[in-house]
């Protein structure tokens, strides 16, 4: 049962080193007697920047650490192979939190999913059809309540959540410009996804300047993936009564200590509600949001555009390139096909 296993607690950036292949763990391939676990093999894995966090030593996150010398967690999709729980059962399809390794034993059935739709690629229930889908969803419909003809901006707009905020803003009637940090993610957000606008934030000198180029008017919604300076920039250009959903902040997970953040006095004078959220207290709302997207996916009203890495080996480079971002929309590894 190979393995990618973190090697030990990470400070700063995470390196590929700090996670490494043990290729000589074994498994049984059936359950104990009277078990009430699922025994799964793990075919498509989930690269989360959340994930950093695990990584690290407990500061009381939300997330416990990952144990150093065993094998790291995530969310993935998978096949059942043996099963002591009455909801599931060996050849089901599966999606939730599962281990980096050929095959695990899952005892924490409240975030295991069964997937009903086999029409579409299985990986999208690492992305578009699992936690980031739920995340662009519950983080806009439910945070930011758009209105038809609202001006939003995406930060990470290219990536696994910020692309499906820009499309589903396009479809509530919103104008909407995302960020993203290559020429190429620049042009995916325009000619792909149909964001209005969208800007290398590399290549700006004044992030202040280059959203009052984008929004003349001012932003009314802004869905944060990134944090820092970005943040400081979009306050002073929020409008009257404008909505943050903070979904994530990546640019501060490498940092010993968070920065702090100018120009909030702006929440004040402009009435802005900002408000974060954790995508797990929403998968209540899963079949409300698969209701939505599954036609909007099969009509071809919204696309997914998804990196994937090949082989449980690939994991680590995948893993920690979210966070240089390599990764070309929702990263993904694929253990097996099969
Ligand atoms: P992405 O697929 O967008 O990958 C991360 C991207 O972030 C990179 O590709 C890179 O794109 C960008 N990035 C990396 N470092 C920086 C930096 N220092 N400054 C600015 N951008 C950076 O990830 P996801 O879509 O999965 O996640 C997006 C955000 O949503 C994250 O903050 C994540 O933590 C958060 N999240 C929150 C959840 C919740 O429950 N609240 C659930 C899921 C995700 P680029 O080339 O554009 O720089």
């Amino acid at each position: 049962n190979k393995q990618i296993v973190l090697k030990n607690y990470v400070n700063g950036f995470p390196k590929e080193s700090d996670l490494i292949l043990n290729a000589s763990a074994t498994i049984s391939l059936k359950l104990p007697e009277g078990s009430k676990a699922v025994l799964v093999k793990n075919l498509y894995l989930s690269c989360d920047p959340y994930m950093r966090g695990r990584m690290s030593e407990s500061k009381g996150s939300y997330v416990d650490s990952f144990t150093p010398g065993s094998p790291i967690a995530g969310f993935g999709v998978a096949k059942v192979l043996d099963s002591g729980h009455s909801n599931f059962k060996k050849g089901d399809l599966v999606w939730g939190l599962t281990g980096w390794e050929e095959y695990s034993i899952i005892n924490s059935l409240e975030t295991l999913f069964k997937i009903q739709d086999t029409d579409v690629p299985l990986s999208y229930y690492t992305g578009i059809l699992g936690m980031p889908g739920m995340t662009a969803y519950a983080g806009f419909y439910e945070i930011c309540a758009p209105k038809k003809g609202e001006y939003v901006f995406v930060s990470a707009a290219s990536g696994a959540v910020g692309q499906l905020v820009g499309q589903f803003a396009k479809l509530s009637g919103c104008y909407v410009v995302g960020s993203a940090g290559t020429k190429e993610k620049v042009d995916l957000l325009k000619n792909k996804f149909g964001f209005d606008e969208a800007f290398n934030y590399k290549e700006e000198q004044d992030l202040e300047a280059a959203l009052k180029r984008y929004f003349p008017n001012g932003i009314d919604i802004y869905f944060e993936n990134v944090g820092g300076k970005m943040l400081e920039a979009v306050l002073s250009n929020m409008r009257f009564n404008g909505r943050i959903s903070a979904c994530g902040m990546i640019s501060q997970y490498n940092l010993e200590q968070g920065e702090g953040v100018r120009n909030l006095v702006n929440i004040v004078t402009k009435s802005v509600r900002m408000q974060g959220f954790i995508v797990s207290n929403y998968f209540h709302m899963y079949p409300k949001f698969m209701e939505m997207v599954m036609p909007l996916i099969k009509e071809g009203k919204i696309c997914y555009i998804e990196d994937v890495a090949e082989g449980l080996e690939s994991g680590p480079a995948a893993l920690v390139g979210l966070f240089s971002g390599r990764n070309v929309g929702k990263q993904v590894v694929v253990v097996a096909r099969e």
